[in-house]
């Protein structure tokens, strides 16, 4: 299994590769562009050059981008929607030129226009992109989110109605947060419960579109669609929550990618991926 985290691009995007080798990761996830501003630096010759020499260097990958938190293809507003979708475009045009074969985003806020004009809305704009960019090859993906407030994706059951609404399939996948499924109401801490819900996942969604876990412990309690992030083994998911998805055979082929608080000297990563590692049980020991 590879673990990574989310690591910052700040300096310009090589950097995360050195934060990531820094922070023990195999691979990482991170920015394209700076995620509170719409605006985009372009990416110069010379910084896609020493990128991809870092990682050539380091050997550590780029699993995955996160789209900026200012993107809502589900917003009833035209003007924000339309801007929301050229920046999701523009993402995905960066993440094909950088060689990230996934691009994450948390599906929308549907803002009082209601659950069903909302997902409707989110398929819309990922048909329009994918038919105007037929030679992008970037996966993007839906992340499950906690619920708060009006944003769609915090149930299988609304994955599957989007994607099913996407008519170039293929071209989508999921991206499961440990804590946002878990503050929207899946039980995964004790071994059975966390069968149920991998089980109601590849049901309604599938597990073959699980392409990213974003492994973060809860500091809110189960069900509270809060979404806060708490370090491995210190929120109400816990070691024993954790255990469940390191030791799941199906899920190892899927980065698990830590998205907690730290500081400028990464301490907190390396202890989290830690924490995460020292829950594989040896091959051959049976699954408590
Ligand atoms: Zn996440
Ligand atoms: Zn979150």
């Amino acid at each position: 299994m590879l673990f990574g985290a989310h690591e910052s691009i700040a300096g310009g995007v090589f950097n995360a590769i050195e934060r990531g080798k820094k922070a023990t990761c195999d691979t990482i996830q991170i920015f394209n562009k700076s995620n509170n501003q719409w605006r985009a630096k372009k990416l110069e010759a010379q910084e896609i050059d020493v990128f991809f020499k870092a990682i050539e260097e380091t050997a550590v990958t780029v699993a995955v981008s996160h789209t900026s938190y200012l993107i809502n293809i589900a917003s009833p507003e035209k003007a924000l929607n339309e801007k929301s979708y050229k920046s999701l475009k523009e993402e995905m045009e960066r993440c094909e030129i950088l060689k990230i074969p996934n691009l994450v985003m948390h599906p929308g806020s549907h803002v009082g226009s209601g659950e069903e004009v909302g997902m409707n809305k989110i398929a819309e704009n990922i048909n329009r992109m994918f038919d105007e960019m037929k030679n992008n090859s970037v996966t993007l993906l839906l992340e499950t989110t906690a619920g708060q407030g009006t944003n769609l994706g915090y149930s299988f059951e609304q994955l599957a109605y989007m994607i099913d609404r996407i008519e170039n399939g293929d071209k989508v996948g999921v991206c499961l947060d440990t804590c946002h499924i878990f503050a929207a109401g899946y039980a995964i801490v004790k071994p059975a419960e966390y069968e149920a819900t991998m089980k109601s996942f590849d049901d309604i969604v599938g597990l073959d579109r699980l392409r990213i876990i974003h492994a973060n412990d809860s500091l809110k309690e189960f069900g509270s669609k809060r979404d806060r992030h708490e370090h491995i083994g210190k929120g109400f998911i816990g070691k024993k929550g954790f255990a469940n998805f390191v030791n799941d055979k199906r899920l190892k082929d899927v980065p698990m990618i830590i998205e907690t608080p730290k500081g400028e000297d990464l301490a907190e990563d390396i202890e989290n991926l830690k924490v995460l590692r020292r829950l594989v049980k040896p091959t051959g020991a049976k699954r408590a």
